[in-house]
Protein backbone atom coordinates (compact mmCIF):
# COMPACT_ATOMS: atom_id res chain seq x y z
CA UNK A 1 0.00 0.00 0.00
CA UNK A 2 1.15 3.36 -1.10
CA UNK A 3 0.92 6.78 1.13
CA UNK A 4 -0.37 10.24 -0.11
CA UNK A 5 -0.06 12.87 2.96
CA UNK A 6 0.07 17.07 3.29
CA UNK A 7 -0.71 19.13 5.80
CA UNK A 8 -4.90 19.19 6.99
CA UNK A 9 -4.74 22.80 5.67
CA UNK A 10 -2.93 25.01 3.21
CA UNK A 11 -3.61 28.72 3.88
CA UNK A 12 -2.67 30.77 0.71
CA UNK A 13 -2.50 34.21 -0.66
CA UNK A 14 -1.75 37.78 0.42
CA UNK A 15 -1.68 38.06 3.76
CA UNK A 16 -2.86 34.93 4.99
CA UNK A 17 -0.68 34.81 8.15
CA UNK A 18 -3.96 36.26 9.75
CA UNK A 19 -5.12 33.51 9.69
CA UNK A 20 -2.97 31.89 12.95
CA UNK A 21 -5.97 34.22 14.45
CA UNK A 22 -8.47 31.70 14.61
CA UNK A 23 -5.86 28.27 15.95
CA UNK A 24 -7.60 27.05 19.08
CA UNK A 25 -5.33 26.76 21.89
CA UNK A 26 -3.52 27.92 25.01
CA UNK A 27 -0.10 28.16 25.02
CA UNK A 28 1.90 28.38 21.34
CA UNK A 29 5.82 29.03 21.21
CA UNK A 30 7.24 30.70 17.83
CA UNK A 31 10.63 29.43 16.43
CA UNK A 32 11.78 31.22 14.10
CA UNK A 33 15.65 32.24 13.13
CA UNK A 34 18.05 35.20 13.22
CA UNK A 35 15.70 38.33 13.01
CA UNK A 36 14.58 39.06 9.47
CA UNK A 37 10.72 38.15 10.58
CA UNK A 38 11.40 40.22 13.28
CA UNK A 39 13.04 43.07 11.45
CA UNK A 40 9.90 43.00 8.79
CA UNK A 41 7.53 42.99 11.16
CA UNK A 42 6.34 39.86 10.76
CA UNK A 43 7.01 38.23 14.03
CA UNK A 44 4.83 41.23 15.76
CA UNK A 45 2.22 40.46 13.79
CA UNK A 46 2.16 36.66 14.22
CA UNK A 47 2.23 37.06 18.20
CA UNK A 48 -0.58 39.56 17.30
CA UNK A 49 -2.61 37.33 15.61
CA UNK A 50 -1.78 34.25 18.24
CA UNK A 51 -2.27 36.57 21.16
CA UNK A 52 -6.01 37.27 18.69
CA UNK A 53 -6.53 33.64 19.17
CA UNK A 54 -6.83 33.70 23.01
CA UNK A 55 -2.96 32.23 23.54
CA UNK A 56 -0.40 32.68 25.53
CA UNK A 57 2.83 33.06 23.86
CA UNK A 58 6.88 32.41 23.95
CA UNK A 59 9.44 32.81 21.39
CA UNK A 60 12.13 30.66 20.36
CA UNK A 61 14.61 33.02 18.53
CA UNK A 62 17.78 32.88 16.74
CA UNK A 63 17.80 29.41 14.83
CA UNK A 64 21.05 29.55 12.91
CA UNK A 65 21.13 28.86 9.34
CA UNK A 66 21.58 25.19 8.73
CA UNK A 67 20.59 24.34 12.73
CA UNK A 68 22.32 22.20 14.57
CA UNK A 69 21.58 19.10 17.09
CA UNK A 70 22.53 21.46 20.27
CA UNK A 71 19.75 23.88 18.77
CA UNK A 72 17.11 21.41 18.38
CA UNK A 73 17.98 20.20 22.11
CA UNK A 74 17.55 23.31 24.02
CA UNK A 75 14.34 24.25 22.02
CA UNK A 76 12.93 21.02 22.67
CA UNK A 77 13.93 21.85 26.41
CA UNK A 78 12.39 25.65 26.27
CA UNK A 79 9.14 23.40 24.77
CA UNK A 80 9.30 21.09 27.75
CA UNK A 81 8.93 24.03 30.03
CA UNK A 82 6.04 25.72 28.06
CA UNK A 83 4.56 23.00 27.73
CA UNK A 84 2.77 24.20 24.18
CA UNK A 85 -0.23 23.17 22.66
CA UNK A 86 0.51 24.83 19.57
CA UNK A 87 4.32 25.15 17.94
CA UNK A 88 4.44 27.68 15.05
CA UNK A 89 7.36 28.04 13.02
CA UNK A 90 8.71 30.44 10.57
CA UNK A 91 10.69 31.59 8.57
CA UNK A 92 13.75 30.09 6.13
CA UNK A 93 13.99 26.68 6.30
CA UNK A 94 15.94 26.57 9.28
CA UNK A 95 13.78 27.53 12.23
CA UNK A 96 10.86 25.36 10.46
CA UNK A 97 12.90 22.35 10.21
CA UNK A 98 14.43 22.64 13.69
CA UNK A 99 10.73 23.50 15.40
CA UNK A 100 10.08 19.79 13.56
CA UNK A 101 13.04 18.15 15.23
CA UNK A 102 12.05 19.98 18.66
CA UNK A 103 8.74 18.78 18.20
CA UNK A 104 9.65 15.13 18.16
CA UNK A 105 11.95 15.61 21.27
CA UNK A 106 9.30 17.72 23.07
CA UNK A 107 7.04 15.06 23.05
CA UNK A 108 9.57 11.73 23.29
CA UNK A 109 12.26 13.76 25.87
CA UNK A 110 13.85 10.13 26.32
CA UNK A 111 13.91 9.62 22.48
CA UNK A 112 17.79 10.04 21.08
CA UNK A 113 18.92 11.61 18.04
CA UNK A 114 20.14 8.17 16.65
CA UNK A 115 16.65 6.75 17.13
CA UNK A 116 15.34 9.11 14.27
CA UNK A 117 17.86 9.04 11.34
CA UNK A 118 16.15 5.96 10.53
CA UNK A 119 13.25 6.99 7.96
CA UNK A 120 9.91 6.35 8.78
CA UNK A 121 10.46 4.99 12.05
CA UNK A 122 9.06 8.49 14.30
CA UNK A 123 7.21 7.21 17.33
CA UNK A 124 3.59 8.97 16.97
CA UNK A 125 2.88 12.56 17.00
CA UNK A 126 0.76 15.50 18.41
CA UNK A 127 0.39 14.08 21.56
CA UNK A 128 1.18 17.22 23.40
CA UNK A 129 0.98 19.94 20.13
CA UNK A 130 0.21 20.63 16.44
CA UNK A 131 2.15 22.39 14.18
CA UNK A 132 2.13 25.48 11.86
CA UNK A 133 4.89 26.43 9.65
CA UNK A 134 4.96 29.55 7.90
CA UNK A 135 7.53 30.03 4.93
CA UNK A 136 9.60 32.84 4.39
CA UNK A 137 11.84 31.70 1.05
CA UNK A 138 10.34 30.19 -1.66
CA UNK A 139 12.19 26.84 -1.75
CA UNK A 140 12.77 24.49 0.83
CA UNK A 141 8.82 23.33 0.75
CA UNK A 142 9.52 22.35 4.56
CA UNK A 143 5.88 23.46 5.74
CA UNK A 144 4.50 20.72 3.51
CA UNK A 145 7.40 18.07 3.39
CA UNK A 146 8.10 15.02 5.81
CA UNK A 147 11.51 15.84 6.04
CA UNK A 148 14.17 18.18 8.35
CA UNK A 149 17.41 18.67 7.81
CA UNK A 150 19.45 18.92 10.99
CA UNK A 151 23.45 19.24 11.20
CA UNK A 152 26.01 17.71 12.83
CA UNK A 153 28.86 20.21 13.07
CA UNK A 154 31.22 17.76 15.40
CA UNK A 155 30.85 15.21 12.82
CA UNK A 156 30.46 18.09 9.39
CA UNK A 157 27.80 15.90 8.54
CA UNK A 158 23.65 16.83 7.65
CA UNK A 159 20.91 14.34 8.28
CA UNK A 160 18.22 14.65 6.76
CA UNK A 161 15.25 13.25 9.18
CA UNK A 162 12.12 11.48 6.98
CA UNK A 163 8.91 11.05 8.88
CA UNK A 164 4.91 11.17 8.15
CA UNK A 165 4.52 12.27 11.69
CA UNK A 166 6.33 15.63 11.09
CA UNK A 167 4.31 16.77 8.57
CA UNK A 168 2.95 20.11 9.50
CA UNK A 169 -0.57 20.05 10.35
CA UNK A 170 -0.61 23.27 9.03
CA UNK A 171 1.00 25.41 6.11
CA UNK A 172 0.82 29.53 6.18
CA UNK A 173 1.76 30.35 2.36
CA UNK A 174 1.48 34.02 2.42
CA UNK A 175 3.08 35.58 -0.72
CA UNK A 176 3.78 38.91 1.29
CA UNK A 177 6.52 37.74 3.16
CA UNK A 178 8.45 35.94 0.73
CA UNK A 179 8.98 39.63 -0.62
CA UNK A 180 11.41 40.48 1.59
CA UNK A 181 13.79 38.25 0.03
CA UNK A 182 16.94 38.77 -1.53
CA UNK A 183 17.62 38.29 -5.16
CA UNK A 184 20.63 35.54 -4.48
CA UNK A 185 18.31 33.55 -1.90
CA UNK A 186 15.39 33.94 -4.59
CA UNK A 187 18.17 32.36 -7.39
CA UNK A 188 19.15 30.03 -4.82
CA UNK A 189 15.92 28.25 -3.34
CA UNK A 190 14.01 28.59 -6.72
CA UNK A 191 16.54 26.11 -7.65
CA UNK A 192 15.85 24.31 -4.87
CA UNK A 193 12.06 24.09 -5.89
CA UNK A 194 12.81 22.85 -9.44
CA UNK A 195 15.36 20.33 -8.25
CA UNK A 196 12.41 19.01 -5.99
CA UNK A 197 9.95 18.89 -8.59
CA UNK A 198 12.62 17.61 -11.06
CA UNK A 199 13.57 14.59 -8.68
CA UNK A 200 10.64 14.17 -7.99
CA UNK A 201 9.38 13.68 -10.90
CA UNK A 202 11.71 10.75 -12.13
CA UNK A 203 12.26 9.59 -8.47
CA UNK A 204 11.01 5.48 -8.34
CA UNK A 205 8.31 6.48 -5.53
CA UNK A 206 6.83 8.78 -8.01
CA UNK A 207 3.19 7.98 -8.76
CA UNK A 208 -0.15 9.13 -10.12
CA UNK A 209 -0.48 11.62 -7.24
CA UNK A 210 2.91 13.11 -7.31
CA UNK A 211 3.39 13.43 -10.93
CA UNK A 212 0.81 16.54 -11.75
CA UNK A 213 2.53 18.15 -8.78
CA UNK A 214 5.57 17.94 -10.25
CA UNK A 215 5.26 19.06 -13.61
CA UNK A 216 2.99 22.03 -12.32
CA UNK A 217 5.31 22.98 -10.71
CA UNK A 218 8.54 22.68 -12.94
CA UNK A 219 6.51 24.69 -15.30
CA UNK A 220 5.81 27.50 -12.80
CA UNK A 221 9.49 27.77 -12.07
CA UNK A 222 10.32 27.96 -15.75
CA UNK A 223 7.45 30.78 -16.23
CA UNK A 224 7.98 32.83 -13.07
CA UNK A 225 11.79 32.55 -11.50
CA UNK A 226 13.71 34.96 -13.40
CA UNK A 227 11.16 37.71 -13.26
CA UNK A 228 10.68 37.14 -9.25
CA UNK A 229 14.71 37.25 -9.23
CA UNK A 230 14.28 40.06 -10.68
CA UNK A 231 11.92 41.11 -7.33
CA UNK A 232 8.64 41.52 -9.70
CA UNK A 233 5.69 41.03 -7.02
CA UNK A 234 3.45 38.69 -8.98
CA UNK A 235 6.66 36.26 -10.12
CA UNK A 236 7.35 36.33 -6.14
CA UNK A 237 3.73 35.42 -5.23
CA UNK A 238 4.00 32.47 -8.18
CA UNK A 239 6.89 31.16 -6.66
CA UNK A 240 5.82 30.80 -3.57
CA UNK A 241 2.80 28.61 -4.98
CA UNK A 242 5.23 26.73 -7.19
CA UNK A 243 7.93 25.68 -4.34
CA UNK A 244 4.54 24.35 -2.43
CA UNK A 245 3.33 22.58 -5.02
CA UNK A 246 7.49 20.90 -5.73
CA UNK A 247 7.05 20.42 -1.75
CA UNK A 248 3.63 18.36 -2.00
CA UNK A 249 5.37 16.06 -4.92
CA UNK A 250 8.61 14.96 -3.33
CA UNK A 251 7.67 14.90 0.20
CA UNK A 252 5.63 11.87 -1.15
CA UNK A 253 7.78 10.69 -4.32
CA UNK A 254 11.29 11.26 -2.72
CA UNK A 255 14.16 13.18 -4.63
CA UNK A 256 17.62 11.61 -6.05
CA UNK A 257 20.84 11.85 -6.35
CA UNK A 258 21.56 16.07 -6.47
CA UNK A 259 20.54 16.10 -3.04
CA UNK A 260 22.57 13.25 -2.22
CA UNK A 261 25.38 15.24 -3.34
CA UNK A 262 24.23 18.69 -2.20
CA UNK A 263 23.72 17.33 1.35
CA UNK A 264 26.90 15.66 2.10
CA UNK A 265 29.12 18.81 0.21
CA UNK A 266 27.34 21.48 1.71
CA UNK A 267 29.34 22.06 5.02
CA UNK A 268 32.33 19.51 3.64
CA UNK A 269 34.80 22.56 2.37
CA UNK A 270 37.02 24.85 4.32
CA UNK A 271 36.61 27.54 1.32
CA UNK A 272 32.94 28.00 3.16
CA UNK A 273 29.33 27.00 2.82
CA UNK A 274 27.73 26.18 -0.25
CA UNK A 275 24.31 27.03 -0.10
CA UNK A 276 21.75 24.23 -0.54
CA UNK A 277 19.94 25.35 -3.77
CA UNK A 278 23.34 26.61 -5.30
CA UNK A 279 24.99 23.29 -4.96
CA UNK A 280 21.17 21.32 -6.08
CA UNK A 281 21.51 24.37 -9.34
CA UNK A 282 25.01 23.17 -10.17
CA UNK A 283 24.57 19.55 -10.12
CA UNK A 284 21.54 18.97 -11.44
CA UNK A 285 22.10 18.92 -15.35
CA UNK A 286 25.05 16.38 -14.63
CA UNK A 287 22.82 14.63 -12.57
CA UNK A 288 20.07 14.09 -15.73
CA UNK A 289 22.73 13.32 -17.99
CA UNK A 290 23.79 10.39 -15.25
CA UNK A 291 20.23 9.01 -14.97
CA UNK A 292 19.08 9.68 -18.32
CA UNK A 293 20.25 6.16 -19.13
CA UNK A 294 17.07 4.86 -17.13
CA UNK A 295 15.11 7.89 -17.08
CA UNK A 296 15.01 9.38 -20.33
CA UNK A 297 11.31 9.02 -21.45
CA UNK A 298 10.54 11.02 -17.97
CA UNK A 299 12.79 13.86 -19.17
CA UNK A 300 11.59 14.00 -22.03
CA UNK A 301 8.02 14.58 -20.48
CA UNK A 302 9.00 17.06 -18.62
CA UNK A 303 10.74 19.03 -21.91
CA UNK A 304 7.45 18.72 -23.46
CA UNK A 305 5.57 20.26 -20.79
CA UNK A 306 7.74 22.95 -20.24
CA UNK A 307 7.27 23.73 -23.81
CA UNK A 308 10.92 22.57 -25.36
CA UNK A 309 10.62 20.51 -28.60
CA UNK A 310 12.91 17.96 -30.40
CA UNK A 311 12.89 14.83 -32.42
CA UNK A 312 13.55 12.43 -29.91
CA UNK A 313 14.02 11.82 -25.97
CA UNK A 314 17.44 12.31 -26.17
CA UNK A 315 17.14 15.97 -28.19
CA UNK A 316 14.51 16.63 -25.16
CA UNK A 317 16.46 15.59 -22.53
CA UNK A 318 19.41 17.72 -23.69
CA UNK A 319 17.16 20.53 -24.30
CA UNK A 320 16.09 20.34 -20.44
CA UNK A 321 19.75 20.49 -19.41
CA UNK A 322 20.06 23.33 -21.42
CA UNK A 323 17.02 25.01 -20.32
CA UNK A 324 18.34 25.00 -16.90
CA UNK A 325 21.70 25.90 -17.58
CA UNK A 326 20.59 28.99 -18.95
CA UNK A 327 18.45 29.80 -16.05
CA UNK A 328 21.88 29.42 -14.00
CA UNK A 329 23.49 31.67 -15.98
CA UNK A 330 20.85 34.19 -15.78
CA UNK A 331 20.75 33.92 -11.96
CA UNK A 332 24.35 33.96 -11.27
CA UNK A 333 25.30 30.33 -10.10
CA UNK A 334 28.34 28.98 -11.35
CA UNK A 335 28.51 26.20 -13.93
CA UNK A 336 30.96 23.99 -11.48
CA UNK A 337 32.36 23.19 -8.06
CA UNK A 338 35.97 24.90 -9.26
CA UNK A 339 34.14 27.93 -10.59
CA UNK A 340 32.30 28.29 -6.83
CA UNK A 341 35.44 29.05 -5.74
CA UNK A 342 36.16 24.80 -3.80
CA UNK A 343 39.94 24.55 -3.70
CA UNK A 344 41.08 21.71 -5.95
CA UNK A 345 43.53 20.10 -3.73
CA UNK A 346 40.92 19.66 -1.25
CA UNK A 347 38.01 18.69 -3.28
CA UNK A 348 40.67 15.96 -4.34
CA UNK A 349 41.66 14.89 -0.74
CA UNK A 350 37.70 14.89 0.12
CA UNK A 351 36.05 13.16 -2.97
CA UNK A 352 36.71 9.99 -1.70
CA UNK A 353 34.66 10.05 1.39
CA UNK A 354 31.74 12.49 0.14
CA UNK A 355 31.66 10.12 -2.70
CA UNK A 356 30.92 7.50 -0.22
CA UNK A 357 28.83 9.94 2.43
CA UNK A 358 26.36 10.67 -0.92
CA UNK A 359 25.46 6.91 -1.80
CA UNK A 360 24.68 6.54 1.77
CA UNK A 361 22.42 9.49 2.16
CA UNK A 362 18.69 8.97 2.49
CA UNK A 363 17.66 10.77 -1.00
CA UNK A 364 20.23 8.00 -3.11
CA UNK A 365 17.35 4.85 -2.69
CA UNK A 366 14.90 6.55 -4.90
CA UNK A 367 17.12 7.43 -7.56
CA UNK A 368 16.16 6.47 -10.82
CA UNK A 369 19.52 4.97 -12.02
CA UNK A 370 21.50 2.90 -9.40
CA UNK A 371 24.65 4.43 -8.58
CA UNK A 372 27.87 2.67 -6.97
CA UNK A 373 30.94 5.05 -4.86
CA UNK A 374 32.71 4.70 -8.21
CA UNK A 375 29.98 6.26 -10.32
CA UNK A 376 29.59 9.18 -7.68
CA UNK A 377 33.16 9.75 -7.53
CA UNK A 378 33.18 10.41 -11.53
CA UNK A 379 30.09 12.26 -11.05
CA UNK A 380 31.50 14.41 -8.45
CA UNK A 381 34.62 15.15 -10.57
CA UNK A 382 31.94 16.36 -13.02
CA UNK A 383 30.75 18.62 -11.27
CA UNK A 384 33.98 20.47 -9.81
CA UNK A 385 35.85 20.45 -13.36
CA UNK A 386 32.91 20.77 -15.92
CA UNK A 387 33.03 18.30 -17.37
CA UNK A 388 30.26 16.29 -19.85
CA UNK A 389 28.71 13.14 -18.31
CA UNK A 390 30.27 10.25 -20.57
CA UNK A 391 29.38 7.10 -18.28
FE1 LIG B 1 16.21 20.82 -1.37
Amino acid sequence: MARFTLPRDIYYGRDSLAELKNLEGKRAIVVVGGGSMKRFGFLDKAVGYLKEAGMEVQLFENVEPDPSVETVMRGAAAMREFEPDWIVAMGGGSPIDAAKAMWVFYEYPDTSFEDLITPFSFPKLRQKAHFAAIPSTSGTATEVTAFSVITDYQKGIKYPLADFNITPDIAIVDPVIAETMPPKLTAHTGMDALTHAIEAYVSTAHSAFTDPLALGAIRMVFDHLPDSFRGEKAAREHMHYAQCLAGMAFSNALLGIVHSMAHKTGAAFSTGHIPHGCANAIYLPYVIRYNAKNAMARYADIARDAGLTGASDEELMEKLRAKIRDYNVTLGIPASLKEFGVDEKEFLEKVDSIAELAVGDACTGSNPRPVTVEDMKKLLHCVYYGTEVNF
